[in-house]
């Protein structure tokens, strides 16, 4: 009874995905540590934009985007703020503002019925048996429970419990991504790019949503608290408005350094989504990632007659996803590098300015 084809762990945009895509005909269980609706439980911090690659993920999904999900305003351009020059720079981006967490339970709700959802759910343990399959142990309701499954699914993010019981040797470059809201008391909404060579080799934005404004950073791990306070603090002299945190929140968030960080698991466990390392590291954006992996997972488990050589087949498969992402890390290396910044920012090459 308790024995499935696959187990996904987690249900963000990429296990929620992957559940919605697969075929009727497999038994498939999913385990996910937010509740199936409402405000309370674990939330995913994030800065809530979808990038036009997530929008072209929707395209090909035919999917359109309830308004309910969306926040107010919309907005067309970010401020680039560089604090060791104090330059700053108005750039156009077509981002689509939205709030995460109704985002998220959106999507699980397309999840068709036959997979067994179980919400506000931990995945505590997994471990293999003799005949290959693998006995996941995860606690609902404060009972512990056992199910087996032929394949595993890693869809748990940036922290991914399974990625590290996989590969306990493999670290990717991680920062700890600080977020605190605020009433917004700006004149006009923006969101913002912000840099600083002294507190991140990473970077940091604000995003306006519903009358509130949203500070958030990727930093070191050990500083980042300090860090990110610092970087408040001279924010102020660039017009930055805070006053009394309503929120505040902080997680790991992964940012690939190399070609060999992306993992896609082996010996019929497979990760998606920033589980995988799938995250751009030049702007943390991992939304389209998420949706791009499972999409072709789900292609290849759905046709997977025999099993036979599934990992090696996802890996190729997602070839083009990782060089593209490899390109991001590249050109995180350049927008991240002080002196080239600098000289992009001075060039006003795709500046736009205010009236
Ligand atoms: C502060 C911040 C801002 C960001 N802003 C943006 C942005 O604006 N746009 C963008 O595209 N990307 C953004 N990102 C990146 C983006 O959030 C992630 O890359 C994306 O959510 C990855 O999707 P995922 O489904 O792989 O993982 P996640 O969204 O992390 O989902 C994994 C899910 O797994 C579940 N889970 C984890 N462990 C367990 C367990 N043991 N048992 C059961 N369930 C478990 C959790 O419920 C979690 O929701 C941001 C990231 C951070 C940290």
């Amino acid at each position: 009874m308790n024995d499935y084809d696959i187990a996904i762990i987690g249900l963000g945009p990429a296990g929620a995905t992957l559940a919605r895509l697969l075929d009727s005909r497999l038994r498939v269980i999913a385990l996910d540590k937010k509740r199936d609706n409402g405000d309370e439980g674990f939330q995913k911090p994030c800065g809530g934009l979808l990038a036009t690659d997530a929008q072209r993920g929707f395209i090909r999904f035919n999917l359109n985007l309830p308004t309910d999900v969306l926040a107010n305003p919309q907005i067309f351009s970010v401020k680039t703020y560089d604090l060791n020059t104090r330059l700053i720079r108005n750039y156009q981006r077509t981002y689509v503002n939205i709030n995460r967490h109704p985002f998220d339970l959106w999507l699980k709700t397309l999840i068709p019925p036959a997979v067994d959802v179980r919400h506000d759910t931990l995945c505590r343990r997994i471990g293999r048996l003799d005949d290959g399959r693998y006995r996941v142990t995860f606690s609902q309701n404060g009972r512990e429970e056992v199910i087996t499954a032929r394949y595993l699914i890693g869809a748990d993010g940036a922290n991914s419990m399974i990625r590290r019981n996989l590969y306990p040797d493999h670290h990717i470059r991680q920062y700890l991504a600080v977020q605190q809201w605020f009433p917004d008391r700006h004149p006009v909404p923006f969101y913002s790019c912000i840099f600083d060579a002294a507190l991140t080799d990473c970077y940091a934005w604000s995003i306006s949503k519903d009358g509130y404004f949203i500070i958030g950073g990727a930093f070191p791990l050990k500083s980042a608290t300090a860090n990110f306070e610092q970087m408040k603090a001279k924010l102020g002299g660039f017009g930055f408005r805070f006053g009394e945190a309503v929120k505040s929140e902080k997680c790991i968030v992964l940012c690939p350094s190399r070609f060999c960080d992306f993992r896609c698991g082996q010996d019929n466990v497979f990760l998606i989504g920033e589980a995988a390392g799938f995250i751009s590291a030049s702007s943390l954006e991992g939304i389209s990632y998420a949706f791009d992996s499972s999409e072709i997972l789900s292609r290849l488990l759905n046709h997977a007659d025999d099993g036979s050589n599934l990992n090696r087949r996802y890996w190729a498969a997602t070839r083009r996803l990782r060089l593209k992402l490899y390109g991001k890390i590249l050109k995180a290396a350049v927008l991240t590098s002080p002196l080239l910044r600098k000289w992009i920012m001075r060039s006003k090459i795709s500046h736009i300015a205010v009236e």
